[in-house]
């Protein structure tokens, strides 16, 4: 219930289930119910105060169904049957000039609603069926009412207006009230579809242990400087000896090594560049308007933040690694493809030379 008026009040983040939907139309129809058994005992009209507690009494039985996770849907179709029927018989009881075959107008909503949160389970609601039915059962009400005498007779014209202008503002409440239920789930549903939409576009985009670029990405990415004819280069990294790092301290250590040399990566370059995992233990970083020099300093910079790093092994010991780097710019290529196999080719050199390099020279 108080999830119910959170939702009803716009509070709520989170969309109404099936479940909730019925029991929401539950409450309302008890609610009515209660409502028009006290005005028919003030008219007088015993028979349609019995129908209406036999009605607020299906509606508690309702609601313990659903208590008891029983199907929605089986109540839905006898919220609706009862509607019309009551709407029937109470015109058929005083008559149709008191606004109760208005109620089933209610039901039109009511079936698309039912329509739309029903579409994932396994019963199929055809609104079309209900209203069609809500206007058959109306054509015919209102016939009947033509030709049949009213069983009781409510009063003078006056009151029947004020039945009538109950009946007609009950009727507007539960349609706007069901409406704006409806307009809020959609909302809420549009609002849950683009956060999971942004999610995924993170988790598509993003490499989950160091949060870096992933290599898909990249691609999009270096597209947009490519396009911008700046120059720009590209420094490719290779942790050293990282096999050794898993083998002598086990994978959650190497896992550690990689964060911890994702974030020097993070810190040391500028806000435009970007940061990939472009293999295993290989990062690359690509600098727009940058030339070949300045990227060889940041490579450097860099190389001594990895220096820095200091992980602690399960075993208590300090692993620390050393990177080796490639660097290539723009104006040393025809594209991006092979400025970044320069950038390799100048890593694989350093790997045989040492390493813990930045290399930004074709070996002659
Ligand atoms: P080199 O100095 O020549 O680069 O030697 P290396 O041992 O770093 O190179 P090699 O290519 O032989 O080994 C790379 C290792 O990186 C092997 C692989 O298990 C490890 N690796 C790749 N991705 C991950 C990862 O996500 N987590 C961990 N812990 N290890 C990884
Ligand atoms: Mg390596
Ligand atoms: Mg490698």
């Amino acid at each position: 219930m108080k999830n119910l008026w959170k939702y009803i009040s716009g509070e709520s983040k989170i969309a109404l289930t099936m479940k909730q939907v019925v029991l929401y139309v539950t409450v309302v129809m008890a609610c009515i119910h209660t409502l028009l058994f006290i005005i028919f005992l003030y008219f007088g009209v015993y028979m349609m105060a019995v129908v209406n507690t036999l009605s607020v009494s299906l509606y508690l039985g309702c609601l313990i169904w659903l208590h008891y996770e029983k199907s929605p849907y089986v109540v839905f179709n006898l919220c609706y049957a009862e509607v019309i029927i009551h709407a029937m018989l109470a015109t058929f009881a005083v008559g149709s000039s008191c606004g109760f075959l208005l109620y089933m107008v209610c039901m039109v909503p009511v079936a698309y609603y039912a329509a739309y949160s029903f579409r994932e389970s396994e019963h199929f609601v055809k609104p079309v069926v209900y209203v069609f039915t809500t206007i058959l059962v109306f054509v015919v009400s209102k016939c009947a009412a033509w030709v049949i005498e009213p069983m009781y007779n409510i009063g003078n014209s006056f009151f029947r207006d004020i039945v009538y202008i109950i009946n007609y503002l009950l009727v507007v409440i539960t349609i706007v009230a069901f409406m704006s239920t409806f307009l809020i789930q959609i909302r809420t549903l549009e609002e849950l579809m683009l956060r999971k939409n942004q999610r995924l576009e993170v988790l598509s985009t993003q490499d989950a242990l160091t949060g870096l670029a992933n290599r898909r990405s990249i691609n999009e990415k270096y597209r947009d400087i490519i396009k911008k004819k700046e120059a720009y280069s590209v420094i490719l990294g290779d942790i050293d000896d990282f096999k050794q790092v898993n083998d002598t301290y086990g994978h959650a250590c190497g896992d550690s090594v990689l964060k911890s040399v994702a974030e020097v990566f993070k810190v040391s370059v500028r806000s435009g560049d970007v940061v990939c995992r472009w293999g295993g233990e290989e990062i690359l970083v690509m600098l727009p308007k940058c030339n070949k020099d300045t990227a060889t300093q940041i490579a450097e910079r860099i190389a001594e933040g990895i220096r820095k790093i200091l992980v602690i092994s399960n075993e208590g010991v300090e692993v620390r690694v050393t990177m080796t780097f490639g660097v290539a710019g723009s104006d040393e290529g025809r594209d991006i493809k092979d400025i970044v196999k320069r950038a390799d080719n100048r890593l694989y050199y350093g790997k045989g030379h040492g390493k813990n390099c930045v290399v930004k020279k074709d070996a002659h």
